[in-house]
Parts: C-alpha cells; structure tokens; sequence
C-alpha cells in the first residue's frame, strides 16, 4: 500500500482558513453540508444503479450514518453511497475546480458576516468540517470497485493532505472528524441528533444513529432520526414555513431564508411536482459567470435524482429560481441531449415558468417591501425576459419598477400600472428617458416640456434599459416613447406655437447650422425644453449617447450618427447667439451650446480641448 502526501493547491488553503474563521458563528452547518454531500452521493448512486443494479444488489438500502466516539473525540458521518476513486478524492477535495470559488476569494472584503454569506453561495461544503475539527479523515470506495480500490484521505487543513490505497469492504464514504479541544458539544448524542433535525431532516434517505447508553453510542441500536421523505413529495398542509426554508438553505446552499416559494403538485396525462425557490439575495455569480454553471434546480424522476437541470426546467431570465422538479413520466435513463428536446420537459419548462412568475406576481401584490428587495437584487435579471420571452413579455413588464419624476426620488417603486393609473383621460403615450445615473436622467433637458406640463416620465438608468426598451414598446395598449426621440409636438396648441417659434427663429437657426456644419444631422426650434439652452432629439433608431459611448469604451465599432441639436430660442444664451454679430463668437457660442448638450446626453465630447478653449474664451467675453 502506498502512502504520500501532498500539498493543498494554495487556494484550497485560503479556503480552508476563511471558512474556518467565517464560519464560527455556525459551526453546527458542518453537519448539514457532510450530510448533504452524503445524500448526493446516495441520489448518484441510485440514478447510476438503474442501468446496473448489480451495483446495490449487496446493499440494496441507501442510507447515512451518523456516530460519535466520546473518548476518541470523533464524530463521523458514513454513507453507502457512490463513494470516490482515488482521482476523485484528489479532484474534489484536494483542488478549488470551481472558477466561482476563485471569484469567491476575489470577492472577500474580509469582513466577517459578509464572507460567512458569500461562503453559504458557494457551498464549499466539505471544508466546513475544519470548522470544528482539527484533523478530517476520508474512507471511501467507489460503488462497483473492489475492495482494494479503496482510498484513505486525511488532512490538518493546514495546508497538505495524506493519501494511501486501502481496503474498504462497503461502497460509500466515511468523513471521520477528530473534533476540536473545544468542540465537546458535538461529542453529545443530542447535539448532534438536534442539528441534523434542524438541517436535514427532509433528507430522502434515512439518517440513523445509534442510541445513546451512558454518555456513549450502543452500535447495536440504530435508529432513523428524519422523516427520511423527499419534502416535496410531502403534502402541503404538513410541512412548516421553517422546514421549507431549511430545505432551501440545503438545495441552494445559501445561508439567509428564501424570499417565498410555491409548492405544487400538476396531475394528469402527464404528472409531476414542483417546488420552487426565489431567494432573497443573488448568488454572486448570477450575472458573472451564472450563465455557465446554473446550479440549484434539480430533476428528479419519481424521487430518483436525474440531474441538475437549470437550463433545460427555466429560461436564462429566470436563473436565480432554485428547487426541485420531480417528474412521474420522463424516462429514468434520459440523458442531457434527450432531455433538451422532449416534449414533456417543455410543458414542465413552461408551467415552471408560469409558477415562478405567478409566485413573483403575488409577492409584489402582498408584500412590496420584499418585492422591492427582490428587484434591487434580481430586477436586471429579469428585464432579460422581456427580450427572451415574448409570450410571457406583458407579465414580465408588469413586475418591472421604475425611478420615475412622480416617485419617490431615486427609489424604483413606479410599475407601468401604476404609471397608466395617473396618466389622465385619453392619453396614449407612456414616456421615459434613458441615461447611465439616475441623476443624468433625472437632469435630462429633454423632459423639460413635460415636467412643465404635469407630465410623468419615467427615469431609467440601467444598462440593460435601452437594450429592453428596443424590444418594449407598448405595454397595455399605450404606446413607450423616448423623451430624447422623434419630432416633438404635444397637442394641436402645441403645434401651432411651435411652428410660430420656428418661423421666427429661422434666421437663427440657419445661422446655426452654417456655424456647426458637418457637427449635427440638423438644427431646430425644441419643444422638449423650458429652462435649458439646448438639448439633442434622436431618430427613432438611434442608439443613446450614453450607450454609444460605453460600447465604444468596450471596443465596439458603434456608426457615428449625427444628432439633432434643439435650441430654445426664450433661453438668454440662446438669444445672445442671435445677437451675435461676430462670426467667429457666434461660433464659440453654437459649439458650446452642442457640446453642452452632448454632456447632458451622456454622449463623449469629440474634442474636449477644444470644448474648453471655446468655454474660455466666452467666460473672458
Ligand atoms: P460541493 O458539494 O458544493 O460540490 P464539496 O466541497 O462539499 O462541494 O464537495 C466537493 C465534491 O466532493 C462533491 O461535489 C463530490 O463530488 C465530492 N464528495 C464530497 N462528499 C462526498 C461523498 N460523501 N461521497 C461522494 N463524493 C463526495
């Protein structure tokens, strides 16, 4: 038998220190997350023994087992299981594969409560156990291997690891903690007995220890400790908020509570149970690297595990949802590629879909506030439906919150509905602006005209707006207009005042168009603006400024399109313009008047030098 040791990859110690540390206020989740490894184990095992029963027809019954040793100072959590090669004993617990666990020490502020959260996201499960012991021994055999193909790991986490070949007559995996000095509590039948009843209980398979005789285990008298049922497939009316919610924290490795979730079961040609989760605060890499690794919904087939199946049981908008999805008709041997095209899975996709929204729906009827939290966290997540999902775009909409000029400051509390609720009579035109901050579109000299006039417009200042509104344009029947687009008339009174402005103002604006050239697509009289000099309007299909300037910033080849510049002609610095004899102050004044527009739109000055030069010699008349 050979025995070597090896050294930790460095991140693995990093890990292993940050969780020790972080996790200190709950060291009792070692218990969940050894258990919830074991479980795993047990539901491939299962899944992988439909195709080869020989693999548990010596030990049919897959279970976990959880003991302690009061003199030895150990606490050990066995299950017959898949079990581990040696490769896999050095691939999983002896390397950080994951890239979000890299991201997860990138992301460390080293503030105590904000890592313990950002560590329940990432679920480095197994290192919990450093938290209370001092030393981890591994026993473990893969299922179908002989006995010699067993494997014995043990570490300190302190850095290096042993590793040695070793005869192990049952399948499965033993996780032996040698508890710390001060970790005595979990030396106890009924600490032990009470954490896994708070963590674990709705675990599918059964949980057994020993009783307790004299302070010790009798290993003759092993008793199930949890209801040993999958939660979901438990009635409603019998599971509590709290057992709900710590199956959540298990499933979704996450630490706070769910923010809600809806359980049911769909009978009929073809049946199946969902229960899915929205949680409270995004997972850290739901934007990041969320797309590659979509975790937290799992398939199952009539309680068996199939796979984790994201992508194949929600559309990409909707990844932050965790749960369960357990089909009574899929066949047990599907695999991936099957999965993506059977019709079956489709119908789930779709009525999963609906539940989360219905389920989103409710919360921002009954319960603002969370809903509020919700969107802070997720909001931009799920303006990707909007683009991704047609047939379910009105309903994505109606969830959407808004900074708006009626609202309350910066806050995003305006829906459409509520919007179209104020708009007045015989209105048809839902307006807002985009900009990069809520201040630049709150500032935007476009929407002048209709704050005068009592006009809501509502203020949108994340990125994906724009790309969202390319796809949004009327919600209800009314129609969603950009403030900064298109030709500009209110009413018929409107109209005719500004056709006499533009008759009057002609020669000003003539002048002004020789003065900029080729620097605008043309020159008018504006009637978005009353307290501005100037502003820019869009053609319909032009891109924001703003976003022009950040793709160009991200490297992109973005077309110059060549804005309308507006002028209000009541402005002084506007009537100065047409009282300007010189031509070339003339100019000065024109070109400022363009680039302040441009810097209001979020656009990038072409010339800043210039731009100054031309500020300065106005300030010094
Ligand atoms: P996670 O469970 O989030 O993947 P862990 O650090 O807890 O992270 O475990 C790493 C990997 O080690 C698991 O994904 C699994 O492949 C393997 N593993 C852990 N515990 C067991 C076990 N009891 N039986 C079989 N494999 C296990």
């Amino acid at each position: 038998m050979s025995q070597e040791t090896r050294k930790f990859e460095a991140e693995v110690a990093q890990v292993l220190h940050l969780v020790t540390h972080s996790l200190y206020s709950h060291k009792e989740i070692f218990l969940r997350e050894l258990i919830s490894n074991a479980s795993d184990a047990c539901d491939k095992l299962r899944f992988e023994a439909v195709g080869k029963p020989d693999l548990t027809s010596d030990d049919p019954e897959l279970r976990i087992q959880i003991t302690w040793d009061p003199e030895a100072r150990t606490v050990s959590v066995r299950d017959n299981g898949i079990g581990m090669s040696k490769d896999e004993v050095v691939a999983n617990i002896g390397t950080i594969a994951s890239s979000g666990t890299r991201r997860y020490l990138e992301a460390l502020s080293g503030e105590q409560k904000a890592d313990a959260r950002l560590i329940g996201q990432f679920g480095v499960g197994f290192y919990s156990a450093f938290v209370v012991a001092d030393k981890v021994t591994v026993i473990t055999r893969r299922a179908g291997e002989p006995t010699e193909a067993g494997v014995r790991w043990e570490s300190d986490g302190k850095g290096e690891y042993t590793l040695e070949d070793m005869n192990v007559t049952e399948r499965g995996t033993t996780v032996v903690l040698h508890m710390k000095a001060d970790e005595d509590e979990f030396l106890k039948f009924w600490t032990l007995r009470a954490a896994v009843t708070k963590y674990s209980d709705h675990v599918a398979f059964p949980i057994r220890m020993p009783v307790e005789k004299d302070g010790k285990p009798d290993p003759t008298d092993w008793q199930t400790i949890n209801s040993a049922s999958a939660l979901w497939s438990r009635p409603k009316s019998e599971i509590t908020d709290e057992e709900y919610q710590n199956f959540y924290k298990a499933l979704g490795h996450d630490f706070n509570d769910a923010l809600a979730w809806t359980h049911n079961r769909v009978e009929g040609s073809q049946s199946f149970t969902t229960l899915l989760y929205v949680p409270e605060q995004p997972p850290f890499d739901l934007m990041m690297g969320g797309r590659e690794e979509r975790k937290g919904l799992k398939l199952y087939i009539k309680r068996v595990f199939i796979m984790d199946a994201a992508e194949e049981l929600l559309p990409n908008y909707l990844r932050f949802a965790r749960g369960v999805v357990d089909a009574d008709d899929l066949p047990l041997n599907v695999s991936r590629e099957i999965l993506q095209q059977n019709r079956q899975l489709e119908r789930i996709k779709a009525a999963c879909t609906k539940r989360v929204l219905d389920l989103l729906e409710k919360v921002s009827r009954d319960e603002p506030e969370k809903f509020a939290t919700f969107l802070a966290g997720f909001g931009n997540t799920l303006k990707e439906g909007i683009v991704e999902d047609t047939a379910n775009r009105d309903r994505i909409a109606k969830l959407l919150r808004f900074a708006s000029t009626k609202g309350e400051g910066a806050a995003k509390t305006v829906s459409f509905d509520d919007y179209i609720g104020r708009m007045g009579e015989g209105k048809d035109t839902i307006w807002y602006v985009t900009a990069d901050s809520y201040a630049a579109a709150a500032g935007s000299p476009q929407l002048e005209a209709l704050k005068a006039k009592g006009i809501e417009v509502l203020l949108m200042s994340d990125r994906v707006d724009e790309w969202m509104l390319g796809y949004l344009t009327e919600y209800d029947g009314k129609r969603l207009r950009n403030v900064a687009k298109g030709e500009f008339p209110l009413d018929e009174a409107d109209k005719a005042k500004q056709e006499a402005a533009s008759a009057e103002a002609a020669p000003l604006i003539e002048r002004t168009k020789s003065l900029l050239g080729d620097r605008v697509g043309d020159v008018r009289v504006s009637a978005r603006l009353t307290d501005s000099p100037s502003c820019l309007a869009l053609a319909d299909f032009d891109l924001a400024p703003h976003l022009a300037r950040l793709l160009r910033e991200a490297g992109q080849d973005v077309p110059e399109s060549k804005a309308v510049l507006e002028l209000n002609p009541e402005h002084p610095l506007v009537k100065r313009l047409a009282a300007e004899t010189d031509d070339a102050k003339a100019g000065d004044i024109a070109g400022l008047l363009l680039e302040q527009a441009e810097i209001t739109a979020g656009a990038q000055l072409a010339d800043p030098a210039a731009f100054v030069q031309r500020m300065n010699r106005v300030l010094l008349g």
